[in-house]
């Protein structure tokens, strides 16, 4: 019942429609910042109810716009709301919702990517990371290009258990391009499995909870987008420093359909490169020939675990970088052929 809330609960009083404020306001979409509203107000219910309960909740919007999954929040029994809207033409229609509900919502005017959300609602709300969730969360439907690195962003957080993961395994219910929201939820073995697969699901429980038609957003969209739902584990199921496992991983999907040991065998120096690999997934227990997408989170476990113990080895490892390799060689290569031809002369 979190969307149309329980009897007794807040609930707005009867306001222009979003189609209204839109106009009111001159809210035409900016296609550059990538602007697609949901002016259907069942479906801005939907993905709240697919946040949980948010009965007494501190809930963080990002990216309010027009305000339609705002109002389906001041509606679903929360406690406080609180967004953060990068584009100041939304302002006058938020404050006109937050007139509406007074003392809910507080309205910020910034950037999501820099905004300190751990500063933001009451320390009381703090639990230990292994208790239930607390009562804070975080919903939005955000611009493609803002979502995926602010997904990753927060993956880091969620790993260090800070920013919006300060108040213990904050639960996030975000919005992504379709193909996007496959490969977040995708399991082992399918055509979708990635680097965000594995990334997300190492740390967080992932599901893919619905998706929405393109063209309910105004203006459509090219494509469809999938409604997430993460709640970070109360165990990590990879226990290394997040930059170690996002090297691993990135390293393993950089060639994605060849075996895992060529893209492996990538964060080793030249020189050892072969030897290196094989100890890599020998005492891994990882077969060299499965491919990128049928490697399990556990196998991805091992793997950093492995790799971890060879960076202890040699501290010069984890810093080694493939491109910069191949970029010196090149140079070499061209110096040695500037030097033949000035001797030839
Ligand atoms: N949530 C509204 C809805 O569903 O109709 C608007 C969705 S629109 C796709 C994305 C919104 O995020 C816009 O209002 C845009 O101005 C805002 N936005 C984009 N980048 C942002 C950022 N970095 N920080 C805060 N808001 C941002």
């Amino acid at each position: 019942m979190a969307a149309s809330g329980a009897i007794g609960t807040f609930r707005l009083p009867p306001l222009p429609t979003i189609r209204e404020i839109i106009k009111l306001f001159k809210l035409q979409a900016a296609k550059q910042l990538s602007q697609n509203f949901l002016l259907d107000l069942r479906l801005t219910d939907k993905i709240v109810r697919k946040a949980g309960s948010l009965t007494d909740a501190y809930v963080y919007e990002v990216g309010p716009g027009p305000g339609g999954i705002t109002r389906s929040i001041l509606n679903a029994g929360i406690a406080e709301l609180l967004v953060v809207e990068k584009d100041s033409r939304f302002l006058p229609g938020l404050q006109m919702l937050s007139d509406a509900a007074p003392g809910k919502l507080r309205i910020v005017h910034g950037d999501v990517l820099t905004f300190k959300v751990e500063r933001a609602f009451p320390e009381s709300l703090k639990r230990q990371w292994e208790d239930d969730p607390p009562n804070v969360h975080i919903i939005g439907n955000l611009p493609f290009n803002v979502s995926t690195p602010l997904i990753i962003k927060w993956l880091e957080n969620v790993s260090q258990r800070e920013g919006p993961f300060a108040y213990g395994r904050t639960q996030m219910t975000l919005t992504f391009q379709k193909e996007v929201a496959e490969r977040l939820a995708a399991n082992t073995g399918s055509k979708q499995r990635s680097r965000l697969s594995v990334m997300a699901q190492y740390l967080c429980r992932v599901q893919h909870v619905f998706t929405i038609p393109g063209r309910a957003f105004v203006p459509k969209p090219e494509v469809d987008v999938g409604v997430v739902h993460f709640t970070p584990l109360t165990q990590p199921k990879i226990e290394q420093p997040f930059k170690l496992v996002e090297k691993v991983v990135q390293h393993v999907f950089q060639f994605r359909r060849k075996y895992c040991h060529r893209g492996l065998g990538m964060l080793f120096p030249e020189a050892q490169r072969l030897e290196r690999t094989g100890r890599l997934l020998q005492w891994a227990d990882v077969d060299p020939t499965l491919r990128p997408c049928q490697l399990s989170v556990s196998h991805f476990k091992s793997l950093c675990d492995v790799y971890r113990r060879m960076c202890d080895e040699d501290p010069h490892l984890f810093a080694y970088n493939f491109r910069e390799e191949l970029k010196k060689n090149k140079r070499a290569g061209q110096e040695r052929e500037a030097d033949r031809e000035s001797h030839s002369l």
